[in-house]
């Protein structure tokens, strides 16, 4: 195969035009989900890929082969959709594990059905788990999912801790007038617990297209909210490329003992575009050098065409050399019109 001018050489890895080198994958399981949360998905669900459509299991351990052995991929994130709702969950992360035994493997999940998976998940090889919840009210959480289902994200939240899958963290994506009031309460109970709570400032990847940028909550608000009931100061350990900023928090009546941490991620008002690290691959095998690109790569393609690993990794590469530079998302409606939302919502790239 011929690599095209401009590209980076083929052992330099997924490195883009501004210097960046993607080192941490996100593999996408499934489109479907069992919730439907107001800011991921309409209220009926989207057209589902048809089972073909969808990387089997073993073309998911070829991408990661290829990822880690010739691609300097070090990372690895399992993701949705739901992952949870996948039947061969367990069996894909045993495969992987086996292969290779040092690669964090990490899974985002809502958690619902997963106090039934937990241990099975652990034994598989999972290293660590992060699991969505928004509200810790069954009504608000009903609202904002459009499902009752909180009870069951709280029994797995509690499997996962006691299956021992490394440190717990919590996802929340604040909205105006539903749940942002909760933020301090979202808090307490997840230092209590020792889990890491992260706030995930609301984009513009829904579905409706009910976004605003003037309707969100942002990390600057999210720190007043939190600074009421405690103290946050920046963690001194180094952010190192992560997305989230994290703190130390210590509750306002003991300013001396550090009661746990919270990450807010910032993706809209505070970019880290210049330091990401990630490249996406959705669950029908497509490329995403970025959450917001307009661009994808269509590797599963590439690869039931029976392409040899060389060339499956050459058109990775060239996938990712194109990652845009930056998103542009925090001009939206205020002057500067250059971010247009793309057509996937979250559920459908793989957050
Ligand atoms: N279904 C799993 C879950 O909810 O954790 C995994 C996929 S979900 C797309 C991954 C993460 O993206 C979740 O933490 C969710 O809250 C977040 N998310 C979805 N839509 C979002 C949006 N429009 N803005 C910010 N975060 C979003
Ligand atoms: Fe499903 Fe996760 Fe999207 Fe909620 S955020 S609808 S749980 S994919």
């Amino acid at each position: 195969m011929t690599v095209p001018l401009g590209m980076p050489r083929p052992d330099a890895g997924l490195v883009d035009r501004f210097g960046r080198r993607a080192t941490d994958l996100r593999i996408s399981l499934t489109d479907k989900c069992n919730l439907r949360c107001t800011y991921c998905m309409p209220a009926e669900g989207l057209d589902w890929l048809a089972r073909d459509q969808v990387l089997t299991a073993g073309e998911i351990a070829r991408l990661v082969r290829i990822g880690v052995d010739s691609l300097g991929v070090r990372e690895l994130r399992l993701t949705g959709g739901e992952p949870l709702v996948r039947a061969d969950l367990v069996e894909i992360i045993a495969a992987l594990r086996s292969e290779h035994p040092d690669l964090p493997i990490s899974l985002t999940t809502n958690g619902v059905g997963l106090d039934k998976k937990a241990a099975a998940l652990r034994e598989a090889g999972l290293t660590r788990i992060n699991v969505s919840m928004d509200s810790l009210h069954p009504g608000t959480f009903a609202q904002l999912t459009r499902r009752p289902f909180l009870d069951r994200v709280l029994k797995g939240i509690e499997a996962a801790a006691e299956a021992g899958l490394g440190l717990v963290k919590i996802n929340a994506v604040l909205m105006r007038g539903i749940n942002d009031h909760e933020a301090p309460a979202l808090l307490e109970w997840a230092v209590a617990r020792g889990f890491e709570l992260r706030f995930i400032e609301q984009m513009p990847l829904d579905a409706d297209h009910g976004w605003t940028r003037e309707g969100m909550i942002t990390a600057r608000e999210i720190r007043e909210l939190l600074g009421r009931s405690f103290v946050l100061t920046p963690d001194p350990r180094s952010r190192d490329g992560a997305p989230a900023e994290r703190f130390e928090v210590r509750r306002a009546g003991s300013p001396d003992v550090v009661a746990g941490t919270v990450g807010i991620i910032a993706s809209v008002t505070e970019p880290f575009c210049a330091d990401c690290t990630r490249t996406r691959i959705t669950a029908e095998g497509k490329v995403r050098s970025c959450l917001f690109s307009h661009e994808e790569t269509d590797l599963l393609a590439t690869l039931r065409g029976g392409a040899s690993d060389a060339d499956i990794a050459a058109v990775w590469q060239q996938a990712m050399w194109a990652k845009p530079r930056a998103h542009g998302m925090d001009h939206v409606g205020l002057g500067a019109p250059d971010f247009v939302q793309p057509d996937r919502s979250m559920s459908a790239i793989g957050g």
